[in-house]
């Protein structure tokens, strides 16, 4: 990510150069990043020698999730596809945990079957499914239960996920009648406890106090629980501001709670894993003049980076080229989608940009192609990783033909 010249590069590989070679729009992934980051987050966590489960959803291409699991990373998923492709991976049944309020019999038969580390169960009536299906396959299934531990994650609304009125999880009293329910049935093991807050959570307190509620919880159940699995969440720098979440502080808060629980951390990172790692190329189609600002229509659109109109997430984007013309303009990037959702920042102060020029929009390696679709019938983009002086397809562009 070297940028000393005027020309923006991925490790080394100048934009202009893909963009040319394999068109665009590209996402572009560093394999680098990907390794500094999570030797990061193990660097940060040492002490607690956690298993860490990278969630697929965050993004599960293929070759990425066999780069992860290289490097020791188990997967948290949440449905039969993202399950499959964990273990087609590469990836070790012993090291995946299934979460999701919504298990189908299917994905639950299968993930038995498959004998994974944990099913983490989020309702009564799934751990009434889960010990059914067990009882018919004669086996004794690992589980879990998520918590929803009723905490404000101080994050976006969107994507909160354990105040009380979330869907997630389960609440205290629940847990307590769910813990005593599993402990005298014959086909399920009760091994975890879990939770996930909410994502992007960039302040140790929301943690701090969703440790606590643990604590208090685990002496009312009275049970000694093998994981507990905290979920993901760990917010990154978006800004380029290197405003993230406390690795450090939230490790020391861990190693107390620690004092008192011998249990086994479990963490299901993904955001902080992969999120600074990629990013989007585009091309401007058209500029067009609008009310005291430009509009700067990319090639790019809602259906291939869906955070902005979805969140209402922010990212940087920056030119691939820096030029001396010291003319600013604001400029609101835009997509050609049919929708007015369908932008992607707008900015005061931006280099004067002309049509045909790339763009890169940052910081999209976590929720950006996992949550692209065909909307407006446009193929899927291309996805490229970037491995030392290799730079690799690890997904093609749709073809005209793959649509119709
Ligand atoms: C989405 C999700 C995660 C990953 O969250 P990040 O913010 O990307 O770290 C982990 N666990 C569960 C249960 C999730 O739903």
């Amino acid at each position: 990510m070297k940028n000393s010249s005027r020309e923006f590069r991925i490790d080394g590989h100048k934009v202009k150069t893909l963009a040319q070679k394999y068109s665009t729009p590209i996402y572009c992934y560093s394999l680098k990043k990907i390794k500094t980051k999570l030797n990061n987050f193990k660097k940060n966590f040492k002490k607690i020698n956690p298993l860490i489960c990278f969630s697929v959803k965050s993004n599960s291409n293929k070759f990425l999730l066999k780069e992860i699991g290289k490097l020791g990373l188990g997967a948290d998923v949440v449905s039969i596809g993202e399950l499959v492709r964990a273990l087609n991976s590469g990836i070790k049944p012993n090291q995946i945990v299934f979460s999701g309020v919504g298990k189908t019999v299917n994905e639950i038969d299968y993930a038995i079957r498959k004998k994974i580390l944990l099913i983490n169960a989020e309702s009564k009536s799934e751990i009434l499914e889960i010990e059914k299906i067990a009882k018919y396959q004669k086996k004794i299934v690992n589980i879990g239960i998520r918590l929803n531990p009723n905490i404000d994650a101080e994050t976006l609304n969107q994507i909160s996920t354990g105040k009380k009125e979330n869907k997630f999880g389960v609440l205290e009293k629940t847990f307590i009648n769910l813990v005593n329910y599993s402990k005298k049935s014959k086909n399920l093991n009760l091994r975890c406890l879990s939770v996930h807050i909410g994502s992007q959570i960039l302040n140790v307190k929301p943690y701090q106090k969703m440790l606590n509620v643990l604590e208090k919880i685990i002496k009312k159940t009275n049970y000694h629980f093998e994981y507990i699995d905290l979920g993901g969440g760990m917010g990154i720098d978006y800004k380029n501001n290197n405003k993230e979440l406390d690795l450090k502080k939230y490790s020391f808060l861990i190693k107390k709670f620690q004092i008192k629980n011998t249990s086994k951390i479990i963490f299901e990172p993904g955001r902080s894993i992969i999120g600074n790692s990629g990013f989007l190329i585009s091309k401007i189609i058209y500029i067009k003049e609008g009310h005291k600002k430009d509009f700067i229509i990319l090639d790019a659109a809602m259906n291939d980076f869906m955070r902005p109109a979805l969140y209402k997430a922010t990212h940087r984007i920056i030119p691939a080229q820096k030029k001396n013309n010291k003319t600013r303009k604001i400029y609101e990037f835009v997509g050609p989608i049919c929708e007015s959702t369908d932008k992607f920042l707008t900015t005061k102060n931006f280099q004067k940009l002309n049509e045909k020029d790339l763009i890169i929009i940052c910081d999209v390696g976590a929720y950006g192609m996992s949550l692209s679709s065909n909307y407006n019938l446009r193929p899927k983009v291309m996805e490229l990783l970037i491995k030392n002086s290799e730079v690799k397809i690890i997904s093609k562009r749709q073809t005209l033909n793959d649509l119709i």
